[in-house]
């Protein structure tokens, strides 16, 4: 139920209306908005007539249901866009914000020879898997702490942000202490537990779909770690398995403008695995900022021939600069900024 409270209603009706929620068995999830405070009631309480009554609360204009499944991430809750804030960084707000690096971090070398370039380029993020999720467990499988322990010094040496993957439960602790933004990954999209863990963790999600997951079952996803107390999530698209053999996935662009519409959460692309060819990476990039993406995450890698995952689909340096000229063009025209 959404409880939307009149323009002046007081801090004390609206803790009232807090409390009496959470008497009748459901979790009030307040959402402070340039005129109103409106309530959220969410939850699996079978007192719906006790929040009815709420109509007649003092401060309350009206007790309407939330018909979407999502209830905390859809718009029908809450109607302005969510920014994501990583220190200084705006997610979803008029920056647009380019994640870039290699698929993998692989050595000192090979990193901050990455993340100078990408910064110089005028990246905003820094991505790098310290722990991979590879299809087969002969192939590399990241450098774990080592690789975080790097990616914290490329942080220290460019100022960029770091975005890296969580694959498991117990490490998102660790993972947290090095990462500004928690990754969670295509196959790790419906890791109930992790998503859970993921919602009592003070770092923003980047939630990517997975390969064959629908828009409402990522919503779902992002409810989950929304509801366990994380609000601070950006939904990523990067690309969903078709019967089409010619690129790595397909990139499902309507996806943006439609989540954009049925949620106020950031909307991100991944053009890299969404297509696996690098040479489809720079119009998949244009294409996802025509339909409205907040940004986008690119492998980037010095010697993409040598990269030790993800190569075929890696830019290098020099192409990814050609990328953010691109969209410094494009974003103009949306009145948004790139650095
Ligand atoms: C990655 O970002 O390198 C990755 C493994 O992505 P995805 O989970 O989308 O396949
Ligand atoms: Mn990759």
């Amino acid at each position: 139920m959404i409880i939307a409270m009149r323009a002046n209603a007081t801090e004390e009706e609206i803790n009232d209306v807090c409390d009496s929620i959470r008497r009748y068995g459901y979790k009030p999830h307040l959402i402070r908005g340039e005129e109103r405070v409106v309530i959220g009631a969410v939850g699996h309480g079978d007192n719906k007539d006790h929040l009815q009554s709420l109509r007649s609360s003092p401060g309350v204009e009206d007790v309407v249901p939330i018909l979407q499944p999502y209830k905390i991430v859809g718009r029908e809750l809450k109607k302005e866009k969510t920014v994501v804030r990583v220190g200084d960084l705006e997610i979803g707000g008029r920056e647009f914000v380019v994640m870039a690096g290699p698929c993998s971090v692989e050595t000192r070398e090979q990193l901050m020879e990455t993340a100078d370039a990408v910064k110089q380029a005028g990246a905003q993020v820094l991505r790098g898997g310290a722990y991979k999720p590879r299809t087969s467990p002969y192939d590399f499988q990241g450098l774990e702490v080592e690789g975080l322990k790097l990616l914290a010094e490329a942080r220290d040496r460019t100022g960029l942000k770091i975005v890296t993957e969580v694959v498991t439960t117990e490490d998102t602790e660790l993972v947290a202490e090095y990462a500004d933004i928690l990754q969670v990954g295509a196959r790790n999209m419906q890791n109930f537990a992790l998503l859970k863990r993921l919602g009592s963790i003070d770092r923003p999600v980047l939630l990517k779909r997975g390969m064959s997951s629908t828009i409402k079952e990522l919503l779902l996803s992002a409810e989950y770690i929304a509801s366990h107390g994380n609000d601070q999530i950006m939904l990523c698209e990067r690309g969903i398995r078709t019967f089409e053999t010619m690129t790595r996935n397909t990139l499902d662009l309507a996806a943006v403008p439609l989540l954009n519409e049925l949620s106020h959460l950031p909307v991100i692309v991944d053009p890299s695995h969404a297509t696996g060819r690098r040479t489809l990476v720079r119009p998949a990039a244009k294409a996802s900022v025509a339909v409205g993406a907040d940004g986008l995450i690119i492998e980037v890698h010095p010697r993409p021939q040598e990269a030790w995952s993800d190569g075929p689909q890696s830019l290098t340096p020099a192409m990814f600069a050609e990328i953010m000229n691109d969209l410094r063009a494009y974003v103009g025209l949306e009145s948004r900024s790139i650095n």
